[in-house]
């Protein structure tokens, strides 16, 4: 029996009852994510209270509206910025330079030179040549190194592109040494959307070892970065963030102390759940009389907001204001011209049998990587708005 089981009480719920309530009562001329910020501010206060003395760098990259970044500035957070673009962004919200690090492991020589101008000194790598880079832009800067992991139970896995493999990461501290910069540490990214804290265990036990063997080749460690992964409710139970967050904080002090400083980049379980997307039914039909399902066209798509849809890896939650009536499988499915702007068809969504065109469709839970991935103007399709409330 494992706590993620057992304890029901601390389970989340969505927190999107202002964001459902605002799209119900307003009209929208195209798809629109709606972001609540308070349930921002009350997300971070959550996270925080789970992980304790860890600082909390708010991943950018999941969700860079103005007034999320502004609130968090507000709230005291750090922030991951992976290009010069969120780093200007953060700036502008009144964040402080040594309170921004630069995570992306594969940066331009430029924007390296730019971010050491205004002040940002510490750089995730993972290569000699990004070394290089750094060490000639931001000279004597402090660097982590990106570790690969297993990671095998993220719904969206983010490993393989990123990271060395541990067998590289004691040459590349030594190389970042060598150039005179500062090697504070390791990151590495369980996955995102890691549903169970437990499953990091097996993580943290091979960063150890890099951590241990690196320690023992004379080189002294301040730094363990535990990137993000932690999970939004969508369909699945997930614990919540506050007993999700103190368990992870268990399980990384169980093996690195309390003296070490960590650092935690929570991008999605921040903010995915304090946002709900408007939609509209295009289109509802069926491919010949004796289909089992509808066909669900929606104005929004895998192009226009939905990429996390492929391979049906992340599962939105709908709401109608049909709720009253009885449900049918649907297949659910975008509105571009392009035959892999299917949302969901192995696994069909059960939708009110009264739905159709021009009915109101609320998509929960898609505060995080929505906005981003939404395409300009791709089939002439308006990118996804975004309204703070
Ligand atoms: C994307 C990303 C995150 C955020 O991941 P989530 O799973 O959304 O929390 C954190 N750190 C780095 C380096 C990332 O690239």
């Amino acid at each position: 029996m494992n706590a993620y089981v057992a304890d029901f009480s601390a389970f989340s719920a969505p927190q999107t009852s202002r964001v459902e309530e605002f799209i119900f009562s307003s009209s929208f001329d195209r798809p629109t994510l709606v972001i609540d910020r308070d349930a921002v501010a009350h997300q971070f206060r959550a996270l925080r209270a789970g992980l304790g003395r860890a600082s909390i760098h708010y991943a950018v990259k999941a969700n860079p509206a103005r007034e999320i970044i502004e609130t968090l500035v507000g709230l005291g957070s750090h922030f991951d910025a992976a290009s010069r673009g969120e780093i200007e962004l953060c700036l502008s919200q009144g964040a402080a330079p040594e309170h921004v690090s630069f995570g992306n492991t594969i940066k331009r020589a430029s924007d390296i030179a730019w971010a050491h101008s205004v002040g940002i000194d510490l750089f995730a790598a993972d290569a000699e040549e990004e070394l290089e880079k750094i060490a000639e832009h931001a000279p004597g800067a402090r660097v982590y190194i990106r570790l690969i992991v297993d990671a095998c139970e993220a719904d969206w896995p983010l490993t393989r592109k990123f990271g060395c493999a541990p067998d590289k990461a004691v040459d590349l501290v030594a190389r970042a040494t060598a150039l005179g910069l500062t090697p504070v540490g390791f990151s590495f990214h369980v996955g995102s959307q890691t549903k169970r804290a437990a499953a990091w265990a097996p993580i943290l036990d091979q960063v150890k070892s890099v951590w241990d063997a690196t320690r023992e080749a004379g080189f002294e460690l301040s730094l363990l970065n535990i990137g993000g992964g932690f999970p939004a409710f969508y369909t699945d139970a997930v614990q919540g963030p506050t007993p999700y967050a103190a368990e992870v904080m268990q399980l990384v002090e169980a093996r690195f102390g309390t003296e070490v400083e960590i650092m935690a980049e929570p991008g999605r379980g921040m903010v995915a759940e304090a946002g709900a997307i408007a939609a509209e039914v295009v289109l509802v039909s069926k491919k010949s009389e004796n289909d089992m399902h509808r066909w669900v066209y929606l104005d929004i798509g895998r192009f226009s907001g939905l990429a996390e849809t492929e391979g049906e890896a992340i599962r939105y939650q709908f709401a109608t204001l049909r709720e009253h009536e009885g449900k049918g499988p649907c297949v659910m499915a975008g509105p571009s011209c392009d035959s892999a702007d299917v949302l969901y068809e192995k696994r069909p969504v059960e939708l009110p049998l009264g739905l159709r065109a021009g009915d109101k469709v609320v998509i929960r839970s898609c505060g995080a990587y929505t906005s981003t991935y939404s395409s300009v103007g791709f089939n002439g399709f308006p990118p996804l708005d975004v309204v703070v409330i």
